[in-house]
């Protein structure tokens, strides 16, 4: 059939919105008439940041979840790569399409793209039309009394629970009337983004469903298992006790109005406690869409004069969770083989990135975006900067943490530490996260050679606090 022939098709643009439930702009399009799902891959745009590689695994198989949602309702997802104007623009000639729809994107430079494709399609007497879904209230609508955006999030939370109008999530279509002209398109494979040499995601496979049907299955299974728990559990790394849904939310598989929706039947304190953590991701893109460049600058200009250490030793030892800290070690493990980290565990190393080694938040920041799956443009550096006490609403840079009293605190018994950290697995739980204190008989039973199987602490954090603290000083100084 010609691409042409027949009613012209919408185009709907798929990007980090990999569903079909409570997807507005599909909704839209398929109440018109037909659809041409397109998924283009846009890396040439110099100010995109280019995914980490966890990240791209994740896409590979959500787009391949998705393209199996789609085909089955009736439409074809056609992969894509290039500029995203140039691409749109090939899909209108190939199609006669004279609409196209996107859900709203808040990262700088991918809103850019879209609010210049709006433009030229408007101007070339098209219709583009953007929609809601990502986040539960529009940045730029949601304003201070004075006028400005939110920069602390207790008011930020009362004026997003009060003050923003909630929409149902909108049923996915039951079927699509899929657009079946001829479209020189990519195969997924094409677009190459799993590893290859060496094949690293084993352990990712092992433990994740990236698609809607595993973020369905993973908000039912956590808010009949883990909910009514989640306040008292969400600290403690060893267990499952928080919803593991972030990188299902970052890749848009699951909608913040779907989450609200499910918790809504519920009065338990754990939905109570769940609703703000979703409401720190709104507060996080909040930042992000007022602060074009997040990851690049530190929000309180005093932190641009800070005498960061550069030591490549200590950022490897520090990425390979070899640091002699049971506890950083065991997160940035459990980073390395599952591309997740518990929270608790993600402040606790980033506190020792930053203020134990004295590194640049932003060494820890491009790692995590690198390694983790559900490494997101908002909560990513924004979480660097709460840590670091560069960010908006951040915890003071002197609160550092003190490694060894995080880990007899939150994994008291040692369970998170043993899983990650074997080569002191035998240790008694009074050692488990200071094994240097431990007697050298105790060591030697165990067949233990600080040094040698595990490190030795790479600083002692005692003079690493008092060094960071100076340095902390004499940039408050000049602020
Ligand atoms: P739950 O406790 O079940 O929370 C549900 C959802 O609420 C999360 O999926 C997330 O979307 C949101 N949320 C929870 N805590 C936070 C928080 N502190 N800030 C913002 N949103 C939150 N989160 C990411 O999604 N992507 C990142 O790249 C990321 N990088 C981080 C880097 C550092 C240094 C730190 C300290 C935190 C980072 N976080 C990031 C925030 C948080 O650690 C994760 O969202 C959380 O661990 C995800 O697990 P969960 O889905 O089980 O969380």
């Amino acid at each position: 059939m010609n691409g042409r022939s027949g009613s012209a098709p919408t185009i709907v643009l798929f990007r980090r919105d990999l569903r079909v439930g409570d997807n507005a702009a599909l909704a839209a399009a398929v109440d018109l008439g037909s659809v041409l799902a397109l998924y283009i891959h846009d890396e040439e745009n110099e100010n995109i940041r280019p995914m980490g590689a966890a990240s791209r695994w994740w896409l590979h198989h959500s787009l391949d979840a998705l393209g199996q949602k789609l085909q089955a309702s009736g439409a074809r997802l056609i992969f894509t790569r290039g500029r995203t104007r140039d691409v749109v623009a090939r899909a209108i000639a190939a199609s006669g399409a004279k609409r196209v729809h996107w859900n709203r994107r808040y990262e700088p430079a991918e809103a850019a793209v879209d609010a210049a494709l709006k433009t030229d399609l408007r101007e070339a007497g098209l219709i583009a039309q953007s929609f809601d879904g990502a986040l539960l209230h529009e940045p730029s609508l949601l304003k201070t009394g004075s006028g400005g955006y939110y920069k602390v999030y207790t008011p930020f939370w009362r004026a997003l629970n009060g003050g923003v109008d909630r929409r149902d999530p909108i049923d996915a279509p039951r079927s699509i009337k899929g657009w079946n002209g001829k479209f020189d398109g990519l195969s997924l494979d094409d677009l190459d983004l799993l590893p290859k040499k060496p094949d690293w995601a084993g352990g990712l496979a092992c433990r994740w469903t990236p698609g809607e049907d595993g973020a369905r299955q993973r908000l039912q299974a956590f808010e009949k298992d883990d909910l009514p728990d989640y306040e008292r559990q969400r600290d403690i790394p060893a267990l499952q006790g928080t919803s593991r849904l972030s990188p299902h939310l970052a890749f848009g598989e699951v909608t913040p109005f779907q989450i609200f929706a499910a918790l809504h039947q519920s009065d338990q304190a754990g939905a109570a406690k769940f609703r703000k953590e979703i409401a720190w991701r709104e507060f996080s893109y909040h930042l992000l869409f007022h602060n074009r460049d997040l990851r690049e600058r530190s929000f309180r200009p005093e932190f641009e004069g800070f005498l960061w250490r550069h030591d490549a030793r200590a950022l490897d030892a520090w990425q390979d969770g070899r640091t002699g800290y049971p506890i950083v070690d065991a997160g940035m493990r459990e980073l390395w083989q599952t591309g997740w980290m518990h929270n608790r565990v993600r402040m606790i190393a980033a506190s020792f990135l930053i203020k134990d080694l004295m590194l640049d938040w932003r060494d820890g920041e491009t790692w995590f975006w690198d390694t983790l799956v559900d490494a997101d443009p908002a909560n990513n550096p924004a979480s660097w900067q709460w840590v670091a006490g560069s960010g908006a609403d951040a915890a003071p840079y002197f609160r550092i943490f003190n490694p060894v009293l995080q880990g007899e605190k939150f994994d008291p018994h040692g369970d998170y530490v043993r899983r990650y950290v074997p080569e002191i697995a035998a240790l008694p739980d009074r050692y488990l996260h200071r094994p240097w204190d431990a007697p050298k008989s105790l060591l030697e039973e165990n067949q233990i050679e600080l040094g040698r199987g595990y490190p030795k602490p790479i600083v002692d954090h005692g003079a690493a606090r008092d060094r960071a603290l100076a340095a902390y000083h004499s940039v408050r100084g000049k602020a």
